[in-house]
């Protein structure tokens, strides 16, 4: 048997938001012993993170680059647009950890841990990891990015569409990228088996990252996202092969999810990043909302605060994202015209702060005035407002959220089925004694 080690908080996963979540503990000078494990900590470039925000933004001093200009085109507009109360921000996923990493070596309450997880259990009393080298870790809360909830079924969705996208980081001969200008979106109309466009971040003026993006129910194959790059820096740039070098490829498959994931993986452990439903369904992103979960959650922690629950999202945001995901789904010609009206017609910081939820009901009501309404007041239809029910799972969700809060709240009780699962694991384990 291999012996147990107890620690106040165990994190799984140092991707995006287990790295956030011990940078916040410490930024908090959270004092508890923290372990925090994944697989590999061998250094990754895998991807770039952009989001928008505020200049004094917590991360803004490992942004690889910024900017305040963009441009968009869609169908017959296209225009350069730009943000007075937001920066955009784009962090390397080599930076971010290194960066976070070389904090979380030097602060003497984190551990480090290099083990391949193969599971978790808990009581109402601890937490309990178990890896793959049949090693057992202890802890009050364990956080977890690496698992999907036992009862996320994804098949469940209603609209079952993904973000993927490729992209390629060149280098080009010649000066040619106007570097304070990134493409947040240049659509092209001429694919139809999804709403497509091209993204690009410039991050000197021979260096950038082209990526081709696709909402639609399956990924592409890898030559065909190329081809379109290439045609792409053809036509817009006159670039042939023989005028860059790719320096690094980025792939990405984004669920569009339209119901939050259940919070709580069981009782005093917690769902957090993709695993949690930190993604936002419509667009894709989730580094703010990993960043404003892990801020909340440290600030508790470090105060002695049991740690909050993550939110679904309200009912508000949740059918927006839902009317968008069914007109992305069935409709890509009124999918360009929203899209097209959406950055016309509005100011890019409210658009953002839209697709932020920061926007109050006024706010939203100007947001989608600006868009093409037909394919909406279709969707409407589908999914009259006040009487969608998302799904039968995601009530059940919010039923088990709500009964799993209880049991946090009042540490006395715990589900059946999960102290039936720990005892099971346990015995399996041979924990018994080091949990008595
Ligand atoms: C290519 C790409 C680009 C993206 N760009 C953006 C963007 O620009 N903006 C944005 O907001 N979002 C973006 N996203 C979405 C999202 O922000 C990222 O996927 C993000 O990394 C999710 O964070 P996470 O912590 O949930 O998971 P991850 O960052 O993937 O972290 C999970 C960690 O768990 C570890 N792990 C997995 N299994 C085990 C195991 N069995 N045992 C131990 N460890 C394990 C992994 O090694 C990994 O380190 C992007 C996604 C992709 C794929």
């Amino acid at each position: 048997m291999n012996k147990s080690k107890r620690y106040d908080i165990i994190i799984v996963g140092a991707g995006l938001s287990g790295l956030s979540l011990a940078w916040y503990l410490i930024k908090e000078k959270y004092s508890g012993q923290i372990l925090l494990v994944d697989k590999s900590f061998a250094p990754t470039n895998h991807k770039t993170w952009c989001f928008w925000g505020k200049k004094d933004h917590p991360f803004a001093d490992i942004a690889h680059r910024t900017w305040e200009d963009t441009y968009f085109s869609a169908l017959d507009f296209s225009s350069k647009l730009s943000l007075k109360d937001h920066l955009y921000f784009c962090v390397k996923e080599s930076d971010f950890k290194e960066t976070i990493l070389k904090t979380l070596q030097k602060a003497p309450n984190v551990n480090l841990l290099e083990e391949d997880v193969l599971d978790f259990s808990s009581n109402s009393h601890k937490a309990a990891l178990i890896t793959k080298d049949n090693n057992t870790y202890l802890a009050n809360y364990i956080f977890q990015s690496v698992f999907m909830p036992s009862n996320y079924d994804a098949s469940a969705r209603k609209y079952p569409l993904i973000q993927h996208f490729l992209g390629v980081e060149i280098k080009t001969d010649e000066k040619i990228f106007d570097e304070n200008t990134f493409t947040i979106m240049d659509v092209d109309s001429d694919f139809n088996d999804g709403f497509a466009f091209i993204y690009t971040l410039p991050f000197n003026k021979n260096r950038a990252l082209v990526e081709y993006t696709i909402f639609s129910a399956k990924p592409l194959k890898k030559k065909q996202y190329k081809k379109k790059i290439c045609s792409y820096l053809e036509d817009k740039y006159s670039l042939t092969k023989d005028n860059y070098i790719i320096k690094r490829k980025e792939y990405g498959e984004i669920p569009m999810d339209d119901r939050p994931h259940t919070p709580i993986y069981s009782s005093r452990i917690m769902n957090i990043g993709t695993v949690g439903g930190f993604t936002k369904p419509s667009t894709g992103y989730t580094f703010s909302r990993v960043h404003k979960y892990s801020k909340k959650c440290a600030q508790a922690l470090a105060t002695g605060l049991k740690p909050p629950i993550p939110k679904a999202t309200s009912y508000r945001f949740r059918y927006y994202d839902l009317l968008l995901l069914r007109v992305l789904a069935t409709n890509v010609p009124d999918s360009r015209k929203i899209f097209r009206s959406l950055f016309k017609n509005s100011p890019l910081d409210r658009i953002f702060k839209f697709l932020s939820e920061e926007t109050n009901f006024i706010e939203d009501l100007m947001v989608l005035a600006s868009c093409y309404y037909p394919p909406f007041l279709r969707a409407l239809t589908v999914h009259p407002p006040f009487f969608t029910q998302f799904d039968k799972n995601n009530i059940a969700n919010s039923e088990q959220i709500q009964t799993k809060e209880n049991y946090l709240e009042d540490l006395g009780q715990i589900p059946d089925n999960s102290a039936q699962d720990f005892e099971a694991t346990v015995e399996q384990n041979h924990l018994y004694e080091t949990f008595s």
